[in-house]
């Protein structure tokens, strides 16, 4: 019987328990490779988890992750209903920057989520998960656009926002991300709308 995308999830996350790919697991308390749903047509991709994502093993259950929670709120989104994960699994110490061996070495997980679960929408949270696929864009430039790439054989749509922490640092960020998350909540809109008309041959 093939394997389910849950399970697929769960083998990856077994593999991230054990990596040691990089220094990082030495320092951290927890592995944390991403929680949701394995079915989610949404991602979420941060930078790292922090101390409270160390402690718990998993995503964006911090501050900024309160923030997150909230901003899904606005867009009518339930947590449960997408898949949030990170660019790195392991978190850096004093949530310092990763660095560019370390996201060398653990973006080949996310890659391996993102082949599972192949979503129809990523929203990438701060510079590091944008750059991940627009390696050129800067976050003050970009943010807010919708872009599509075909990544992997994958038709994406990738929107970058500014990550949650940086809204909480700074309130003109803080609007940006409020203004960005409501151009994501038309755009989710949109396309169901339109793949009904389709299905309906409406055009
Ligand atoms: N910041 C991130 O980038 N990811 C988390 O999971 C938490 C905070």
């Amino acid at each position: 019987m093939p394997a389910t995308n849950a399970q697929k999830l769960k083998y990856i996350a077994s593999l991230v328990a054990q990596c040691q790919k990089c220094s990082l697991y030495k320092t951290a308390t927890n592995p944390v490779p991403g929680d949701g749903s394995p079915e989610a047509q949404i991602v979420f991709i941060g930078e790292a988890p922090g101390a409270e994502e160390d402690k718990q093993g998993l995503p964006f259950v911090g501050n900024s992750g309160k923030l997150l929670t909230k901003l899904l709120d606005t867009i009518n989104v339930q947590r449960q209903d997408v898949f949030i994960c990170n660019i790195l699994k392991h978190r850096p110490p004093e949530n310092r920057d990763p660095l560019p061996e370390e996201i060398k070495v653990c973006t080949p997980y996310l890659k391996a989520q993102l082949e599972i679960i192949k979503p129809k929408v990523i929203i990438t949270l701060g510079r590091y998960s944008m750059n991940y696929f627009f390696p050129e864009e800067s976050i003050s430039r970009n943010h807010g656009q919708i872009r599509k790439l075909v990544w992997q054989g994958i038709d994406l749509t990738i929107i970058p926002v500014y990550h949650p922490s940086a809204g909480l640092r700074n309130g003109s960020m803080l609007t940006a991300l409020k203004t960005d998350f409501l151009k994501i909540g038309e755009f989710l809109a949109k396309p169901i709308i339109n793949s009904e008309a389709k299905k309906l041959k409406l055009f």
